[in-house]
């Protein structure tokens, strides 16, 4: 029996700059899977008709990357418990007439941590800076590996103070302390990890981090990559360890990839090549 050639998409806006279409290529050549998954551009309000457009001409799975992760958790019929905690989905399945959104963000960041870069999250002092989409989509994974505790800041407070209140609950049944601060106010060579889930390297933007939050003793993580950010720079002039966000993209790729084929693909060898390129 011949084997049927099934369909992918990531859907964004921009989208030009994905690596998803690479990644998952490599991944299904690997596991001797025939594939098509390809880069969609979405206007920005059409991303409801470009998926269902797209589910007609028989897509399996979709990733949605910026700026739709809301608009994919409103169209998704069931939600992974991720997808519903971060009321954001990155990872879509398409069965019969169901639709099932999941988030892989936070699994791709912790996975990351713990198996490429080796550090466990647990009893650990965790700083993420930003209150948009993709910290959404990680603060529950962090919680779940019981750091001492996570502290959660951004520029804009309302958005801090919104993002704090949703996760609140969550963090006391995980008996986390969850606190958020004013950047200008982070403690001095407090946290073990320092995490950048903002789109401020985007614009080479300074995000008015004291120096002396970072230390030699602490890993400083962008959720960025393909370019050294000023984040990374200024963690560097500290002595603090650096990453940039290749891992957690590759990793949350994976995810993807096991919900939509239950095939756990070999990340490693992916994340060096994309590193090195
Ligand atoms: P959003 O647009 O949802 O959120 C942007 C965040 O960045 C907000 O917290 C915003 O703060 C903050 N920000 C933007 N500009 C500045 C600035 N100049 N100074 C301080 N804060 C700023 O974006 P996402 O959350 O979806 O994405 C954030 C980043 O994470 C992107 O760079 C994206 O590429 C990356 N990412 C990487 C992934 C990976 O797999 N490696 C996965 C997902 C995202 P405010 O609220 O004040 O506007």
């Amino acid at each position: 029996m011949t084997e049927v050639k099934k369909y992918f998409a990531v859907i964004g806006n921009p989208i030009h700059h994905s690596l998803s279409p690479q990644i998952h290529a490599t991944f299904a050549k690997e596991a001797g899977l025939l594939i098509d998954y390809e880069a969609v551009l979405s206007p920005l309000d059409q991303f409801k008709q470009i998926t269902e457009i797209l589910i007609s001409q028989k897509l399996s799975g979709a990733n949605v990357t910026l700026p739709f992760k809301k608009e994919a958790y409103q169209l998704a019929t069931t939600h992974s418990n991720h997808a519903r905690i971060a009321e954001a989905v990155n990872t879509l399945e398409f069965r019969d007439d169901e639709i099932i959104g999941y988030n892989t963000d936070g699994i791709g960041l912790v996975r990351d941590l713990a198996q490429n870069i080796k550090i466990n999250l647990t009893h650990k002092k965790i700083l993420l800076i930003g209150a948009g989409g993709a910290a959404e989509g990680v603060i529950f994974s962090i919680l779940e590996k019981k750091p001492i505790d996570l502290t959660l800041t951004n520029r804009t407070i309302e958005k801090l103070i919104a993002i704090k209140n949703r996760m609140h609950g969550y963090a006391q049944n995980l008996h986390v302390n969850l606190n958020m601060i004013e950047i200008a106010k982070i403690p001095h060579q407090y946290f073990d990890i320092i995490i950048n889930a903002t789109s401020s390297s985007l614009n080479e933007a300074d995000l008015y981090i004291d120096n002396k939050v970072f230390h030699e003793k602490c890993l400083a993580y962008d959720m960025m990559y393909g370019k050294e950010t000023p984040f990374i720079r200024q963690a560097k002039s500290q002595q603090a360890k650096t990453t940039d966000g290749i891992g957690m993209l590759v990793e949350q790729a994976a995810e993807s990839f096991f919900i939509w084929h239950h095939i756990k693909p070999q990340t490693k060898s992916v994340i060096e090549s994309l590193r090195t390129k």
